[in-house]
């Protein structure tokens, strides 16, 4: 449900800002988005038409993994193999695309994985309490069903799956590219024997489309301090608030 008035106002402040700015719009397409101010998290619903859900939805990610009410052993299986580095920088994250065929298969279904982002601090907090920063591992079906799986970091050791897409996080563009001798050992990032939450979601970006299968890794993985600043300071803190759980089943992994 669009409300028409703070819609309008919100559209009016959009055109303004987008004159300020000089109708850059950091993503390339869409109405202009941030993480703070007027056109943060709180307002998204508002910006746009295309954007409802993001204020309207009752399926919303990120939630507070301490709202899961359910246990459940959730198995997924990997079938990932190392890419080549293609980076960009879209403004909102850091994001290195895979078109390799590593896919993820759970429930009976396989899901091919398109792209892996950052956002620091972590989305999904637990108690309130975020982690240093999470990994989303978007994945589609044949059938076009998102699912992402999402994977904590704390500061600690180095990450050498992920070394190359620190490295390069500060120079990437908007514009993907190909980092020559640069790769990512995609399964390398997934701990050995994870267990996950499992809960249906949505984008945690505009348009906040629903229906996303959600799976977060329970075990976080470790990343230098100096790995974790480097992607801070490529695009600052983007983490969307938790959102309200609702009527959902929110499931955890069984002890
Ligand atoms: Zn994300």
């Amino acid at each position: 449900m669009i409300q028409n008035k703070p819609f309008l106002f919100a559209a009016a402040a959009l055109l303004t800002a987008s004159v300020i700015s000089g109708g850059v719009m950091a993503s390339g397409s869409g109405p202009h988005w941030t993480y703070e101010g007027h056109e943060g998290p709180a307002n998204w619903g508002e910006l746009s038409p295309e954007f409802a859900a993001c204020g309207a939805g009752k399926m919303q990610s990120p939630v507070d993994l301490a709202d899961a009410n359910a246990d459940g052993q959730v198995t997924v299986d990997f079938n990932y193999s190392p890419a080549e580095l293609e980076i960009l920088n879209n403004g909102h994250t850091v994001q290195f695309n895979v078109a390799n065929g590593s896919t993820m298969t759970s429930e009976g279904k396989t899901y091919t994985l398109a792209q892996v982002h950052f956002h620091t601090p972590s989305e999904h907090p637990i108690s309130g309490k975020p982690f240093a920063m999470e990994a989303h591992f978007v994945h589609k079906a044949e059938d076009g069903q998102l699912a992402v799986v999402g994977v904590f970091f704390n500061e600690g050791a180095s990450n050498a799956a992920l070394k190359d897409v620190f490295t390069n996080a500060g120079t990437a563009t908007a514009h993907e590219a190909k980092v020559a001798g640069a790769s990512v050992d995609l399964r390398g990032v997934i701990p050995a024997s994870p267990t996950f939450y499992r809960y249906m979601g949505s984008l945690t970006t505009p348009p906040c489309s629903e229906g996303v299968n959600w799976f977060v890794v329970k075990e976080p993985v470790e990343a230098s301090a100096a790995e974790i600043a480097a992607m801070t300071k490529a695009f600052g803190h983007n983490a969307r608030p938790a959102q309200n759980a609702n009527a959902r089943k929110i499931m955890k992994p069984a002890n």
